[in-house]
């Protein structure tokens, strides 16, 4: 039984300063899981998470997790400047952009960021921007194409999509920027998304290990790092497993120690998002109105622009009523937003116990790729965070956004 982060007693404390919709994070549960993926990788000596930012840019979920030793990982301009006011800078940034702008490199350059290039065409446009002096190491993103088989909606199978270099290319850049100075590198790759499988890390880890193996005797080029990037997912479902990291920690370090039999010891990275806040969020909202037409609608305060899964790719999301978690699943709803879109919709058909008008609903699993893909359309605000911290207390580490911050933007002559 999946367990939301709140009680019905917490949450109607909660009401008393915050309305819903919010999302809630779970200090304990976020620091528990950052800890026991250092210690699955604490075989390699200089293993480093850095966390994808995308998935939940909040300064203050930013900070518990550069405290547990994590770095970060950006893809744009105001991610980089995020890490600089949270005090994240240097090689403790990874920079994993593809179409970059020119000012998103010379921001990662002058924050000393560590650069992984999505294409062998970013060499020349990056060295412009550096006036020639490339960093000592950059790290190149390969496309396996059609050599890895594990795919996903998410993601698409890897020679569809439209991220990292071919082999050739990847050899090319390697012997290309050699000669322009650049000491080490690194090797990334990203092919499949909220990936359940306990072999998705391994395999990949394999297909990279061979990969550096391989350029390092062809170029001569010396690999500080592999970045297995992000992918691993979590149970969304009641019934899917958590992936066990201990296991996947162990099987990787199976495929590094076959590999890397010379003296070569590149570090592991990882730039995992939902692995490390998906389960430690939850979305809390209240029931406001029912409809019955030719289904049973459940109408509640939040919606898609508080959590676009759902509408996006279809995505489950358990659903907890709170006080109500015992109570039989004898009815059946659609639990949908006020959207003027029919996509709106968190649950369809969805077993749950008998609703009523103000009941607190957690939508789970909402911790990464949840507030962050967040927008307004409709007109509609963006909710508050809040944190559970380890003592028990409620913070507010985000406000909800006023219809003064909607305006804003907004030019009336
Ligand atoms: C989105 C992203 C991640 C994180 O992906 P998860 O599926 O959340 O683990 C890591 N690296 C890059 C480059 C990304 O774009």
């Amino acid at each position: 039984m999946k367990k939301p982060i709140i009680t019905l007693e917490q949450a109607q404390s909660i009401a008393k300063q915050y309305p819903t919709p919010y999302h809630i994070y779970t200090q304990a549960g976020i620091e528990a899981n950052a800890d026991r993926l250092k210690e699955a990788f604490s075989w390699n000596k200089s293993f480093k998470e850095h966390f994808a930012v995308k998935a939940t840019p909040n300064p203050t979920i930013m900070k518990i997790l550069a405290k547990k030793g994590c770095g970060m990982d950006c893809s744009s301009l105001t991610e980089l400047m995020l890490c600089e006011k949270c005090g994240i800078t240097g090689d403790d940034i990874m920079f994993t952009s593809n179409e970059t702008p020119a000012e998103e490199y010379a921001l990662a350059l002058k924050l000393g960021a560590t650069i992984t290039l999505d294409d062998i065409s970013h060499i020349d446009f990056l060295a412009n921007i550096a006036g020639g002096h490339l960093p000592e190491t950059i790290s190149l993103r390969f496309n396996s194409g059609a050599d890895f088989k594990i795919g996903n909606q998410i993601m698409g199978q890897p020679q569809d999509s439209k991220y990292g270099m071919t082999r050739p290319q990847i050899e090319e850049a390697l012997t290309k920027l050699m000669a322009l100075g650049v000491k080490r590198f690194g090797l990334h790759a990203f092919l499949a998304s909220n990936n359940l499988s306990n072999g998705y890390y391994p395999t990949l880890a394999k297909l990279l290990f061979k990969l550096a193996a391989e350029m390092n005797k062809k170029t001569g080029a010396d690999f500080a790092f592999i970045n297995l990037s992000g992918g691993i997912g979590i149970p969304y479902r009641p019934e899917d497993q958590m992936p066990d990291i201990y296991e996947i920690g162990r099987e990787v370090q199976q495929a590094y120690n076959e590999v890397f039999t010379s003296s070569m010891k590149p570090g592991i990275r990882t730039e995992l998002g939902r692995f490390m806040l998906g389960p430690y969020g939850n979305l809390i909202t209240k029931v406001v109105h029912f409809k019955h037409i030719y289904k049973e609608y459940a109408g509640v305060d939040a919606c898609a622009a508080n959590l676009m899964r759902p509408a996006m790719y279809g995505a489950y999301h358990h659903i907890t009523v709170l006080g109500k978690e015992n109570a039989p699943l004898s009815y059946t709803y659609d639990v949908v937003g006020s959207l003027c879109e029919n996509n709106d919709k968190f649950a369809i058909d969805r077993k749950l116990p008998k609703l009523e008008i103000g009941d607190y609903l957690a939508i789970h699993d909402t911790g990464a790729h949840g507030y962050a893909m967040g927008y307004n359309y409709n007109g509609r605000l963006r909710s508050a965070e809040l944190l559970l911290t380890k003592d028990g207390k409620i913070k507010l580490i985000r406000r909800a956004e006023t219809p003064e911050d909607y305006f804003s933007t907004m030019i009336f002559d």
